[in-house]
């Protein structure tokens, strides 16, 4: 599959079978999902989502949705303190039968996936210390 590096916006072609690993950037050497959020696509995310078992969160957003922009920063605010947690994006425009299939009613959502099915779930826009205290819950599961 190929996953796009936050950092220098290349794609990087990844093995299905090595999702779970530290994924270092070709271009840039940093490490993809790393710190960093990830936009992802409809079919990114199924593969992501049926390959990896890591903990992971996503924001569901939209370009018109005042509340996900203002969202965006505290998210990757928040990123780049819990590196052990991989941050994740989707466009809801761009990904309409994803956010129909997961029952994404508003936005921004937060959902919170591990071993191919939901933990948990947020809607509304949180500021980072918020979004930091809930995933910290669950973050201490790294398995
Ligand atoms: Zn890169």
């Amino acid at each position: 599959m190929l996953i796009r590096c936050p950092h220098c916006k290349i794609k990087n072609r990844i093995p299905e079978d090595r999702l779970d690993e530290a994924l270092q950037c070709g271009r840039c050497h940093q490490t993809i999902f790393e710190g960093a959020v990830v936009d992802l696509s409809e079919s990114e995310w199924a593969d992501i989502a049926n390959h990896s078992n890591r903990l992971m969160v996503i924001d569901f957003w939209a370009e018109w949705c005042g509340p996900c922009k203002t969202m965006a920063p505290q998210f990757e605010i928040v990123a780049s303190q819990l590196p052990a947690i991989r941050f994740a994006k989707i466009n809801t425009d761009l990904a309409p039968n994803l956010s129909s299939t997961l029952a994404i009613r508003s936005i921004p959502t937060l959902l919170l996936w591990k071993n191919g099915r939901e933990l948990d779930r947020r809607a509304g826009a949180m500021p980072a210390s918020a979004l930091r205290a809930w995933l910290e819950r669950h973050g201490s599961d790294r398995s």
